[in-house]
């Protein structure tokens, strides 16, 4: 098969990506083949290509917002030639005591797709039949794509959020993430407040049907019920639990913060207030936020590359020169 090969990091620009045949990856139990109909592009897989999160593997193939088509270890719920998506998390042990208390996202031992195992820029690929999702009719290929990262991410933070219908919700960051949980917002009859940096961010934001948007720290001009962050930045998560109500909550959804400043606990965080941070998704939010997204309509804007253009991909995804999401079809 022809596959897009990361055999040493470096910076996107070097197109560290090598397009080459390889062996067909190999059918295992408990397990189906693919063929690849679509994958996004995620800013993961750029931290993965250049290195910032080290190497598990010599030889990976990148991708972990795969949308395919069962070509393999058919099993009677997953039949031959259903069309099925692949995210982030590959597989859990199972047994630790996190995915005993039902928190698989949290697994001492999990795998992560185009990371620790071969993903989705290629022609096909090999997925724990247990965790891929069966796709809706009313999500095509290339919509459905950016969903399985960015989008169920997304809504994960909505959730440790505890959103609930009709609130003031603010978020405090605006990529791929932050633009499709606008969308459930709104489904959920919510009031979104956006704070972010970059005019055609902020463009974008208004043009979704938010009901105020400001720049990076601005303070939103209501109390907030709940605020999410996903700026990697210390200082917007005390932007955001500055605009909290009492008892609201901070969800960061940010693998990584450049620091946590000294705040004033009197004023920003007594009266319940709460900050929450969330890791990785489960597979119950992927079943529940494409069961939504088939429902309200959620159509991300998407660019297309080929796969021999996966270098080019990267590049644009790094400077946030796509209008929307990038994904690849082999
Ligand atoms: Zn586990
Ligand atoms: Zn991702």
């Amino acid at each position: 098969m022809k596959a897009a090969i990361l055999t040493s990091p470096q910076p996107v620009a070097q197109r560290p990506l090598r397009i080459a045949e390889v062996a067909d990856p190999q059918l295992k139990p408990g397990h189906v083949l693919l063929r690849v109909r679509a994958c996004g592009v995620c800013r993961t897989d750029v931290h993965i290509v250049e290195g910032e999160l080290p190497p598990r593997q010599p030889g990976m193939i990148p991708g972990h917002q795969i949308v395919g088509e069962v070509v393999g270890g058919a099993t009677e719920e997953i039949a031959l030639g259903a069309r099925v998506g692949v995210s982030w998390l590959g597989g859990t042990d199972g047994s630790c005591p996190y995915c005993q208390r039902g928190l698989e996202n949290l697994c001492d031992a999990p795998t992560f797709t185009g990371y620790s195992i071969p993903g989705g820029y290629a022609e096909l690929a090999l997925a724990r039949a247990d965790f891929v999702f069966p796709l809706p009719a009313a999500l095509d290929d290339l919509h459905a794509a950016p969903l399985l990262c960015a989008g169920i991410i997304g809504f994960r933070s909505l959730r440790v959020a505890g959103v609930e219908p009709g609130e003031r919700v603010g978020l405090f960051g605006f990529g791929a993430s932050a633009h499709l949980a606008i969308a459930v917002l709104r489904a959920w009859k919510c009031d979104v407040y956006v704070s972010t940096r970059g005019e055609s961010h902020r463009k974008l934001a208004t043009a979704l049907g938010t009901a105020w948007v400001g720049s990076e720290t601005e303070k939103p001009p209501v109390e907030l019920d709940r605020a999410i962050t996903f700026a990697p930045s210390g200082d917007v998560v005390i932007a955001a639990l500055g605009s909290l109500r009492k008892g609201g909550v901070v969800a960061i959804n940010a693998i990584h913060l450049d620091r946590v400043p000294q705040f004033d606990y009197d004023r920003l965080l007594w009266g319940e207030r709460q900050l929450r941070s969330v890791a990785n998704m489960t597979r119950v939010d992927a079943r529940d936020f494409l069961a939504l997204a088939a429902q309200i309509g959620l159509r991300p804007k998407v660019t297309v590359f080929s796969l021999g253009h996966a270098n080019e991909a990267l590049i644009a995804v790094k400077n946030d020169a796509v209008d929307g999401a990038a994904v690849i079809v082999p």
